[in-house]
Formats: structure tokens, sequence, C-alpha cells
């Protein structure tokens, strides 16, 4: 879907208040520039150090709303400190705003050992909030969203992947995850052999000019995605154990073709998995296998 990026021009004046001596955590947008909150505008302008992943990404960010606040790196690989400057900073009576390249700093992104510290010695933390990927995709997901779970992202190692995913097979509710355009058809199979058939939704580029949703069985995003792989930044929402869509004939046909003519596995191996992923009669399936065998 082609984002309706309106062609209007929103002309802000942006202007320094008063802020007390703190941390402030700053939502940031996850891909469309406007998606940003006039109240971190003005934190950006008035804190006395912007805190960023990369200077260069939250750099095009200010520049853009003409904010010329200094910039401080904060990342994964900071230390104490880099920590530890800060909080002296804080300590002195100034303010620092900390974000992330991309939506909420903090969720999947740096500075909760900064936050830890701070709380630890007393020092004053907000929150401006702002755009979040992960509640972005579950808004979009058409899943139950009055119980879901964010589970970060999942392991690049299949054996790491499969262990994470046996976690969390029995959570009765809607399960959020991160992971990379390149890793998700592996992922969703790795779901498929963990947890059996489920309902998946691949949301990506959200809030982007390709902003796309991908909803299916497992079987069903498997075949679209090998057929028409895709790039980008991704989503991934499974329903929660018992949310599982009723599988019909078709589901269980696009299965097999995948174990018996993708996977080239043989008619018995491919009857079995099937039949363990489906729960359906063994007859059944193996005269499906038969159908697909054939064509
Ligand atoms: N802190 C960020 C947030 O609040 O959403 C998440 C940062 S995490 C390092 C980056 C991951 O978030 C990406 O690998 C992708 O899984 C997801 N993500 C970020 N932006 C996205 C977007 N526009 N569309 C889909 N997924 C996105």
């Amino acid at each position: 879907m082609k984002h309706n990026n309106p062609p209007t021009t929103i002309k802000l004046t942006v202007d320094k208040v008063s802020l007390r001596a703190g941390l402030y955590l700053v939502g940031t947008p996850i891909g469309y520039l406007k998606d940003i909150s006039l109240r971190a505008l003005e934190t950006f302008m008035s804190v006395d150090f912007v805190a960023c992943e990369d200077t260069r990404v939250t750099g095009k960010l200010l520049h853009h709303y003409g904010i010329p606040t200094k910039k401080i790196k904060y990342n994964d690989h900071s230390n104490l400190p880099a920590r530890e400057n800060i909080i002296n900073i804080i300590e002195q009576g100034q303010s620092v705003a900390l974000c992330s390249d991309a939506g909420l700093p903090l969720i999947a992104d740096p500075g909760y050992k900064l936050v830890a510290e701070c709380v630890e010695k007393g020092l004053y933390v907000t929150s401006i909030p702002g755009a979040n990927a992960a509640l972005t995709g579950l808004q979009l997901s058409a899943m139950p969203t009055d119980q879901f779970i964010f589970l970060g992202f999942l392991a690049t190692k299949k054996k790491a992947r499969e262990d994470y995913l046996k976690r969390w097979k029995d959570v009765p509710v809607t399960q959020v995850y991160y992971e990379s355009a390149r890793r998700i058809v592996d992922s969703i199979r790795a779901v498929q052999t963990v947890m059996g058939e489920r309902h998946v939704v691949v949301a990506r580029e959200l809030t982007k000019s390709y902003e796309e949703v991908l909803s299916g069985t497992c079987s069903e995003l498997i075949g679209r995605l090998e057929a028409k792989p895709i790039k980008g930044e991704v989503v991934f929402i499974v329903s929660g154990e018992g949310d599982v869509k009723e599988l019909n004939d078709d589901d269980i046909l696009k299965q097999l073709r995948c174990e018996i003519h993708e996977q080239k596995h043989s008619v018995k191996e491919s009857v079995r998995i099937v039949m363990d992923q489906s729960g359906w009669p063994k007859k059944k399936v193996y005269e499906h296998a038969l159908t697909v065998k054939n064509e």
C-alpha cells in the first residue's frame, strides 16, 4: 500500500522552555517524519543535550525541525563511563533527552541501564511518548489486542529461535516479535514447527511508503513470501495458543505442497508433519498428499 503522504508543509516554530534537570525519554518517528509530538520537539529544543543511538540518524530529524541542540552518543556499546557522563550532567542540574534511531527508546533499544541508574540515584526521569513499531503492527494485525505479549527480537540461530518459541508456545494471547525481512520465512517456519499451524501477520515498513500488512496461516505466508520476498523492517505477530484459524482442505493442500514439492520430504514424512501441525486425521491428510504428489 502506498502511503498517502499529504503534500502539506507544517511550519513550526519550536521555542525553548525551562526544563527541570533530569532524563527525558523521547519517542521519535518509526518512518514518517511528522509522527513526532510537539512536546518531543519542545523537549529536544530545550534540553542541554540529546543522547542519541546514532548522532547522524537523530541529526537528520533535529535538522528537519531546525533544532540545534548538542548531541552526544548513547548506544548499545555505551559502557559505564558513558552512563556516568550523562548522570554527572544531570547531577550538575542539566537535562538530557534520550532517543533511539526510531520509536521509543528502551523498547528493543538502549537505555534501560541508564534509567535504572538514574532512578537509583533519585534523579528525575520522565517519558515523552511517541510512535512504536510493535504497537502499530499489533493495531493493524486484526488479532485480539485486549491481551498481548511483546517478545522482542527472535534469535538468528535456528536452535536458539526454536527454544525461545517453545517458551511461549502455550501462551494464550497474541504474540508480537521484531524480525528482519531476510529471516521472516525461517521464523514463520520455526513457529509452524514449534507451535503448529497458527495465524500469523507480517507488518512491514509501517508508516512508510511501502507499508504492507500480510496475513494468513503459516503455510500461506511461507508460500507467498517465498514466491515474492519482502524487504524492510518487520513486526511479526503470531496468534495465541487456542486462537488458531480452523484449517480447511485448501490449507492442508498448501501445507502438503510446501512439504512435498518445496521441502522435498517424502509423502510419509509430509503426512506426519502436516498431521502433527494440523491435528487432522491421518486418512484425510494421506488422501490429500497423494493428490499433491500426483500433481
Ligand atoms: N524502539 C523501536 C520501537 O519503539 O518500535 C524499535 C527498535 S528495534 C531496534 C527495530 C525493529 O523494530 C526493527 O528491526 C523492526 O522489527 C521494528 N520496526 C521498526 N520500525 C519499523 C517499521 N517502520 N515497520 C515495521 N517494523 C519496524
